[in-house]
Order: C-alpha cells, then structure tokens, then sequence
C-alpha cells in the first residue's frame, strides 16, 4: 500500500457517514413543531426501529468518543429513566395509529447500568406504547465489566437476542493507558451468560489506533476474542479529538501510533478475522457466513446508520434520551444532549427535539450515493441520479475531488458506475466525501481515515 496515498488521503479528517449530511450541518431552526409533523407523516402504518440512548457509566474511558457521564449514583439515572419513560408516551401519541416496531437498539453510555428490574418497566413502557410482534428484534450495548447475572437474566426474558460487547483491546498495557481494565474472564463469562439466555447474535467491538498498541498487540487481541466465536466484529481506528472531547486529553499522545501503523494495525486485525472464517463487511465490519449482515452484504440490501453496518431496513428511526437522533424520511432530528434541558422539555410536555436537518431531494440523492459506497464500495451513480430525476452526470460534472481519487486509482468510473479499488478500501470515505456538498465547509473536525 503507498504511504503516500495514506499521508495524502489517510490523514484527512473525514467523517464516518453514519448519515448524509453528518451531525455538524444539523441546525437549531429544526425543532419539536417540525419533528411533530414529521413523525406523524412517518408513523402511518410503516414499521420503526427505536434507539433508546443511556447516558451514564460507573468510570471515564479516556477513548470515549459517545455522550455519557460519570455517575456513582443511582439517583440520576433512576430520574432519567422516568423522563425517557414520559417521552416514550410522548412520541406515541404524536404519532398517528399503532406504531409497529421492528427494531429496538439500547445504547449509550452503558444501558446495562440499569437495575434489572428498570430494564424490564421500560420494555414495559415500550411494550405499551408501540406495537411490538413476536420477531421484533432487541439489541443491547454491553459493558462486560459490570454486567451481573441477573441483568442477564432479565436481558434474556425480554427478548433481547443481539448483544454488542465493548472489547477494544486484551492489552494489559494498552488497558491502562485508556483507563478500562477488563479481563478476558469477564468478556468470556458475559459471552456465556448471554447466550444461555437466549441472545444468539454477538458482536464485539475492537479498537486499534490506541496508545502504546502494536501489530502485535492487536493480533494478540483479536486471536483471543475469535476464541469466543463471537457472530459479527466491529472494529474503529481510535478518533483522537481531544479539543471536542476533553477526557481524551489524559491520553499521552505520544504513545499514539501514526497513520502508517494505524493502517498496518486495522490490515492485521482484518487478515486474522478473514483467516477465521469471517467475511469482511464495509468498512470496518466482519461477520460469520451465515450471519444475516454477511447475508445482506452479499445481496446488496446493507444498510448504514447511526450504530454502522445494519441490516435494518426501516426507513424511519425514532430516537429516544438525551442526545439521540432519529432519522426520518423528511430529515433528522435530534434531541438535547444536556441531560437537564431534555428532562425540562419533556417535563412540559414538549418534545425534546434540539436541531436537525429537514432533507432536500438532492441531499437524498447524495445520501443514497454515499450510503451504498460505504456499503457495497460501488454504486450505479447515473442510475441513482436519472431516479432522483437529475441528468446522469449530474454529480460527476465540475467534481474536482473525485477526478483526483480516478487519477489516483482509488476509484474508478465506467459506464455509470464508480468502483472503489479494493486495495484501498480504507480509503472509501474520501471517496464518499466527493460527493458531500458540505465537505470542508463545516469546520468540524473528524476522525482519521485509516
Ligand atoms: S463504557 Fe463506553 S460509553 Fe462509557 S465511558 Fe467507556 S467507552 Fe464511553
């Protein structure tokens, strides 16, 4: 691979397109009225996924790149808990009729600071207001750290059958420089108990790109999680920012490797899980043959959201606690991350809706081209345009970005089509950038792409 075209592309600081536009070009003007209206238009008879976000942990991870805060008490969460039930109601009743629910995704933070019994009164909460059938699948962010047996039991009878488990690195070394030490016990004991209860698909979360890790370290850690035989594999280049987020300050940068090793860590980690069997997915996936996100990925139905590869199709997602964002087929719409100012909306019967972005027809447009790069690394551009009702070409002409990136040999167009060269899948989302009108004009910062 050419370190030049790592320092040339890989050091950019490009966003992850977890959705088009990205979060920075959300604006205050979007507010409850507009998510009102549009959840009533979404919710007619179509199913949804739900995200319900948890914005606490017991301890700080100095990586942490999610909204959380640091609680050693049970008080705020237990309030929490209250409010989010009340804007579950809430958003019931904007919409219009019995909202069958597809899909439900907790994450945060760390849902599984719950007690049990709190886990089982909000599916309550949600079992009562929406419609949930006997295939609707619920999935859960773990912290093997803290999960207890009970709160397996308790995930396990209401019908969560997917877990993520946060893994990162087995690096003793590694684990204190980010301050989150966690043996391979527990990660294998949570595995075990999950799955007598009942949850069937696993995905663990790994990290490279973090302070004193190695190629060596990172095969070290990926050799002991394939162990575990878990389903599916995310696996994210640490995104060090830390003037957005202050905690990352306590990572000693100088330990951090560089954009050549970062790439060399996330090829390492990627042969190891193509050697045991699993099938390389987008960007950063993996997953076992059978399982259905290697099966959408065959079929060319993967879908990209806010959680990365997805075989959810729903096109609308309501998003639910402080700072989530639901995705709707009108735009996004995100709730208040301060935790104080999203219990007040909601406490006055308002929905606590902060800004979003209502899409145009040519955003959808650019939203699809860029959602099935980052899922299939090709996309049938002029035919997705003569759809949206544009000329062919209409987002090759005068797009200096993407001539670079054909000049390149990182992407390359014939007949419509642009392919990304599988060598440089790394670097797929410069070529997603090509085709983001916001790209360079939002001054927000992101995360590295190698
Ligand atoms: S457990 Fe997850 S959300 Fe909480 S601090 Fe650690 S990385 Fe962040």
């Amino acid at each position: 691979m050419s370190n030049a075209l790592v320092a040339k592309y890989g050091e950019a600081r490009l966003p992850r397109y977890t959705s088009y536009p990205t979060a920075p070009a959300f604006a205050a003007s979007v507010g409850p009225e507009d998510y009102s209206q549009a959840l009533a238009a979404a919710t007619a008879g179509a199913p949804v996924s739900l995200y319900l976000h948890m914005p606490f942990c017991r301890s700080m991870c100095w990586y942490c790149g999610c909204h959380t805060t640091i609680t050693r008490h049970d008080g705020p969460i237990l309030d929490y808990l209250d409010v989010m039930s009340r804007e579950i109601e809430l958003v019931a009743k904007e919409a219009h009729g019995e909202i069958p629910v597809k899909n439900v995704h907790f994450g945060g933070g760390t849902p599984t600071i719950m007690k049990p019994h709190e886990f089982s009164a909000l599916m309550k909460t949600l079992r009562t207001s929406f419609a949930f059938a006997r295939d609707t699948s619920v999935a859960v962010e773990i912290d093997p750290r803290t999960l207890a047996g009970e709160m397996m039991i308790a995930l396990g009878e209401n019908g969560v059958d997917r877990v993520s488990l946060g893994v990162q690195s087995f690096d003793p070394v590694v684990q204190k420089a980010i301050n989150r030490i966690q043996t391979f016990g527990q990660t294998e004991a949570a595995v075990a108990g999950l799955r007598s209860r009942g949850v069937s698909s696993t995905n663990f979360d790994l990290i490279y790109g973090l302070p004193f890790q190695t190629v060596g370290s990172c095969v070290e850690t990926v050799r002991m999680a394939i162990d575990l035989r878990p389903e599916r594999f995310a696996v994210f280049g640490y995104a060090h920012v830390p003037a957005f987020k202050k905690h990352q300050r306590l990572i000693d940068e100088s330990a951090l490797p560089g954009a050549a090793e970062r790439n060399e860590q996330a090829e390492a980690i990627a042969e190891e899980l193509v050697s045991a069997g699993y099938i390389r997915i987008g960007l950063d996936h993996f997953a076992l043959p059978d399982d259905e996100l290697a099966l959408a990925a065959r079929s060319g139905t993967l879908r990209r959201n806010f959680q990365g590869y997805t075989t959810d199709e729903c096109e609308t997602l309501i998003g639910l606690g402080a700072s989530s964002i639901g995705r709707l087929p009108s735009g996004y719409y995100q709730n208040h991350v301060a935790i104080g100012r999203y219990a007040e909306m909601v406490s006055l019967g308002l929905l606590p809706t902060a800004k979003g972005y209502l899409l145009t027809r040519e955003d959808k447009l650019r939203a699809k081209v860029i959602e099935r790069l980052m899922c299939d690394f090709e996309v049938d551009i002029a035919g997705l345009c003569r759809e949206a009702g544009y000329d062919a070409g209409f987002l090759l002409e005068r797009n200096p970005r993407f001539d670079d990136l054909v000049a390149d040999g990182v992407a390359a167009i014939a007949g419509g089509r642009i392919t990304v060269s599988k060598d440089l899948r790394f670097m797929v989302r410069a070529v997603a950038a090509a085709f983001d009108a916001y790209f360079g004009a939002l001054g927000r910062t992101h995360s590295k792409a190698a």
